[in-house]
C-alpha cells in the first residue's frame, strides 16, 4: 500500500457511502482519467473479467460469432468470449513482444471472411507489460473494419509511442487484482474515448436500470460496478502509481545487469518506441529442464517462480477452438520463467534470486 489507502477507506464509513456507487468512486475514475489523458473516460468495475465481458456485449458480440483472442495470456482474456456464446479463435504471439502475431492475425481474419464469417472483435493482449505491435494491429483492424479490445490488465503505466497502454485500441480494459500493479484487491475498469460508451458501460453494470421511477429494464443487466470502499484503495494507490512502475523496472533491469553475462538466459528488450512497465521479470533459459532446474532450485529455497502463462489454445477447457499458430508461445511457455517481481523487493531479496540462479547454471 501506499499510505493513504485507509484515509479514503474510512472516508467511505464516515460518510456511509458503503455502496457500488459514491465519492471515490468518481474520484477514482477521475485520477486514472488524468493519469490516462484528459480526453479518456473510465468506468471503474468489479474486475478486469467483468470489463472485458461488457466491453464484448458493447461492441455487439453475441451467439455464435467469432472473436479473436491473443493465445499467449491468461485465461480471463478469452473466459468473457463464452459468457456471451460466441468462439475464441486463437492467435499466436510474435518473438520480439511476445504479444499477437501482426500476420497470423491477419491469416485468422481472411480466413473467417473466406468461410463467410468474419471475426466480430480483436482481444490483444500487452503482456507481462509489453505492449505489443499496435500500430500493426490497428492497421489490419481498421483494414477489415474490426474494433480491438485491449487487455491491459497487466499493463497500467505501460507505453506505446508516447501513448499509454489501455488508450490505444476500441476498448481498454484494466485490472486491479491483488497481484497487479496497483490493486482495489480486486477491481477492473473499461477505458474508452467515448462519455456514451462509459454511460453505456455503466448502465450495464448497474443492472441496466432504464430511467424511471419504478425498476423499468429493456436490457439484461450486470451487477459490474466497483464498490466504493475498494474504490478508496484505488485513490491512494494511483498516488503512487509512478513509484510501482519504477520499482518493478527496476526489479527488471537489476536482474538484467546481474544476469546478463550468463549467455542461456534471455531478457525481453524493448523495441524503439515500447516502454513495458515490467509487471513480471520474465527471462527464457535454453530448455524446459533448465526452467524446471531453476523453478525447483528457487522452491527449494522458499522462493516462489511460476513458468510463462500456458497458451490457450493448449488449455484442455479451449480443445477444439480455432487456432492459428507457428509454434511461439508454446516454445515460450516451455523455456520461460517469471521470478519475484513485487514492488516490494528489496536488493537482498533479489541478491538472493540471482545467487541461486547462477548456482544452477554453472554447475
Ligand atoms: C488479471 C488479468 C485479467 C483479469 O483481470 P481480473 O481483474 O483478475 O478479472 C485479464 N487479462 C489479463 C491478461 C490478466 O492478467
Amino acid at each position: 500500500m501506499g499510505g493513504n489507502e485507509q484515509n479514503y477507506v474510512q472516508e467511505a464509513f464516515d460518510t456511509n457511502w458503503i455502496a457500488p456507487l459514491g465519492p471515490n468512486v468518481n474520484a477514482f475514475e477521475e485520477s486514472i482519467e488524468d493519469y490516462l489523458g484528459n480526453s479518456i473516460k473510465v468506468a471503474a468495475l468489479s474486475s478486469g473479467t467483468a470489463a472485458i465481458h461488457l466491453a464484448l456485449e458493447l461492441l455487439g458480440v453475441g451467439y455464435g460469432d467469432d472473436v479473436i483472442c491473443q493465445s499467449f495470456t491468461f485465461s480471463a482474456s478469452a473466459n468473457p468470449i463464452t459468457y456471451l456464446g460466441a468462439r475464441p479463435v486463437f492467435v499466436d504471439s510474435e518473438r520480439e513482444t511476445w504479444n499477437i502475431s501482426p500476420g497470423l492475425l491477419e491469416k485468422a481474419i481472411l480466413d473467417g471472411m473466406a468461410n463467410g464469417k468474419k471475426p466480430k472483435a480483436i482481444i490483444a493482449v500487452h503482456l507481462y507489460g509489453m505492449p505489443y505491435k499496435v500500430s500493426e494491429v490497428n492497421e489490419i483492424a481498421a483494414k477489415y473494419d474490426i474494433p480491438v479490445i485491449e487487455d491491459s490488465a497487466e499493463a497500467l503505466g505501460s507505453v506505446y509511442k508516447n501513448k499509454p497502454c489501455s488508450t490505444l485500441g476500441t476498448i481498454g480494459i484494466l485490472s486491479f487484482n491483488g497481484n497487479k500493479i496497483i490493486t482495489t484487491s480486486g477491481g477492473g475498469a473499461l477505458v474508452t474515448k467515448d462519455v456514451i460508451l462509459k454511460n453505456k458501460a455503466v448502465f450495464l453494470a448497474t443492472q441496466a436500470r432504464d430511467n424511471a421511477p419504478h425498476y423499468e429494464h429493456t436490457h439484461i443487466g450486470y451487477n459490474y460496478r466497483m464498490s466504493n470502499v475498494l474504490a478508496g484503495i484505488g485513490r491512494g494507490q494511483m498516488e503512487v502509481i509512478e513509484d510501482r512502475v519504477n520499482s518493478r523496472r527496476g526489479n527488471f533491469e537489476y536482474y538484467r545487469s546481474k544476469l546478463a553475462h550468463i549467455s542461456e538466459i534471455e531478457f525481453l528488450k524493448e523495441p524503439e518506441g515500447f516502454k513495458s512497465n515490467r509487471w513480471l521479470s520474465c527471462i527464457l533459459v535454453p530448455s524446459y529442464n533448465t526452467r524446471e532446474k531453476i523453478r525447483l532450485a528457487l522452491l527449494e529455497e522458499d522462493i516462489e517462480s511460476r513458468p510463462l502463462w500456458k497458451p490457450m489454445h493448449i488449455q484442455p477447457i479451449f480443445e477444439g477452438c480455432k487456432v492459428y499458430v507457428d509454434g511461439t508461445s508454446e516454445d515460450l511457455f516451455q523455456r520461460g520463467l517469471c521470478l519475484p517481481s513485487g514492488s516490494n523487493l528489496q536488493k537482498d531479496d533479489l541478491d538472493r534470486v540471482i545467487e541461486i540462479i547462477l548456482k544452477v547454471l554453472t554447475q
